[in-house]
């Protein structure tokens, strides 16, 4: 049953490493796609861009040279074939026109029936120096549609395409030289299929966004006037994607893979490191150490607290906070238990004939503590090992008290029995103060971060002072874990406590040491 939770986490474990593998290879995939987008849209607009500079530096110099001539347009033969000659060498000048006013009166593309009026400029350019109209048909030129650029009585005929030709055919992406008009920005011209709302916010500058899906690059001409807009349409953004998903796939398989492995790795690891636990148990590979437990008032030792040790037949030592929880976790604890208590079987004569008030505190864990068996467990020990009920002190954790109603009862019954009663690491867990007021308990032991604290000016410290009066209201006495200095031991003499264990007054130790010790002390 175990096996079968063990397996249940570690395939949830699996499940949560695979999903965030998947999120974050989509999230590349997407960052990928987006800035492909961003670089191809970027380099169409900036043709765009140069494309149209170069129109204008063209269009400027034809004005300027036509300026240049002294004597007035007039429509002659002679004059139109200038024209011509200088439309020729401007690539993006396709015509030249001579204008009375706003009314085209002949022009070099064509011979044209009648004058045709402009009508109002679309748009004025360069400070109105240069007035434009978009979309002019000539009626001598069937299908031609010419963005017409004038200043003075000349008119330069563009052909708006050149500028915005920069797609290749059947592409999916659009391009648009965008305005900036009275109420905001507007489309020029443009190719391929945009949506005028995208321009909707657009303040001018450089800037590249997603909108509904798709990627939308806008780059400024740096006129204050007018700027363009590449955009990649949603289905394309996501060919992308799924591109980009298909070449980083085999390295998401293989993060996938590696994850996959650790997990097994450590599944196996914990797995074997039972099946030796399970293999010590059989060799009796394990031994105790007892820590004095010293009366703060008189120095006196009043006993120890059992502490188990294991001396692997192969392999480095592993200390009880590394294998304690996973016996915790296997169903191992109480064989654990059963072994502790056999070892303080043997050793608690010795000390009981030399103090026949003398405590061992054992440590229980909850799988202990939370089934009654442990009543019969107890009295066997000190049957076999011939002492009393009050030799025996019996440590819980917060954490062994996870059914509180069960644990109350049982603890009751412990120390109706003659054992005392210990809640051990107080203050590190949560257990309600509501419910240990309910407990039957003889100590509270002060766990040694508070004990550690107290001598410092952290505000952990006052901590300790409100754990000892917590245990001062209950009516508990304590002991003190961890004393490592003598100021610490003073500080919790004169706050009251009445135990304390530690280094400072002794290392965990073996039976005849402890046997010494007492006798010492
Ligand atoms: P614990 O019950 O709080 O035991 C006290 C731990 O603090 C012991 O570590 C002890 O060696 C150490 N210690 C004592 N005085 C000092 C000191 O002055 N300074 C410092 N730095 N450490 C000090 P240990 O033996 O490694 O045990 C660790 C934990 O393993 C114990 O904490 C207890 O929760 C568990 N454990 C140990 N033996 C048993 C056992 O027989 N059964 C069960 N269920 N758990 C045990
Ligand atoms: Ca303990
Ligand atoms: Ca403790």
């Amino acid at each position: 049953m175990h096996h079968r939770y063990l397996v249940v986490r570690a395939t949830v474990a699996a499940g949560v490493v695979l999903l965030l593998i998947v999120l974050a290879w989509g999230g590349l995939a997407w960052w990928q796609a987006r800035r492909q987008a961003t670089v191809q849209l970027t380099t169409l607009a900036e043709e765009v861009l140069r494309r149209s500079a170069q129109t204008r530096v063209q269009v400027l110099d034809v004005f300027r040279h036509l300026e240049a001539q002294a004597d007035a347009p007039s429509c002659s033969q002679a004059h139109l074939d200038q024209l011509r000659t200088l439309a020729a060498n401007a690539s993006y000048v396709q015509g030249i026109g001579v204008l009375d006013g706003d009314v085209l009166r002949c022009a070099s593309l064509t011979e044209l029936h009648r004058p045709l009026p402009l009508g109002r400029p679309s748009r004025l350019l360069l400070g109105g120096k240069v007035r434009s109209w978009s979309g002019v048909r000539l009626d001598e030129i069937p299908g031609g549609r010419f963005n017409v650029n004038a200043a003075g009585n000349y008119a330069a005929f563009i052909v708006p395409d050149q500028v915005t030709d920069v797609l290749p055919p059947d592409s999916p992406l659009a391009i648009a030289h965008i305005g900036r008009g009275a109420n905001g920005w507007n489309l020029i011209r443009h190719r391929g299929s945009l949506d005028p709302a995208w321009l909707r916010g657009y303040a001018g500058g450089n800037q590249a966004r997603t909108v509904e899906g798709s990627r939308l690059v806008m780059r400024d001409a740096g006129d204050g006037e007018t700027a363009v807009l590449a955009a990649m349409p949603r289905a394309q953004l996501q060919l992308l994607w799924r591109q980009a998903l298909q070449r980083t796939l085999p390295f998401a398989a293989a993060a996938a893979l590696l994850a996959l492995l650790a997990l097994a790795g450590l599944l196996r690891r914990q797995m074997s490191l039972r099946a030796e636990l399970t293999r010590a148990l059989d060799n009796r590979e394990f031994y105790l150490r007892y820590q004095p437990v010293v009366a703060l008032g008189s120095g006196r030792c009043v006993g120890a607290e059992a502490l188990i040790r294991w001396q692997r037949s192969s392999g480095p030592p592993i200390g009880p906070a590394e294998f304690i929880p996973v016996a915790e976790e296997h169903a191992l604890i109480c064989r654990i238990t059963d072994e502790v208590m056999a070892l303080v079987t043997a050793d608690a004569q010795a000390l009981v004939a030399q103090d026949p008030a003398a405590h061992i505190a054992i440590n229980l864990s909850a799988a202990d503590i939370n089934v009654p068996r442990i009543q019969s467990r107890l009295q066997r020990m000190i049957d076999k090992a011939g002492i009393g009920a009050h030799n025996v002190l019996v440590e819980v954790t917060e954490r062994g008290l996870i059914q509180p109603e069960t644990a109350r009862d049982i603890l009751i019954a412990i120390r109706s029995s003659g054992y005392r009663v210990a809640i051990d690491d107080f203050g590190t867990g949560h257990s309600s103060l509501s419910y240990l007021a309910t407990y039957d308990l003889d100590f509270l032991k002060i766990d040694k971060s508070f004990v550690d604290a107290i001598d410092s000016n952290d505000p952990t410290s006052t901590l300790a002072f409100h754990i000892i009066g917590i245990a001062k209201s209950l009516g508990l006495q304590m002991i003190a874990e961890g004393v490592e200095t003598e100021r610490q031991r003073d500080i919790l003499r004169d706050a009251g406590v009445q135990y304390a264990q530690g280094w400072l007054f002794g290392k965990p130790m073996s039976m005849p040491e402890l046997l010494d010790y007492a006798r010492a002390n």
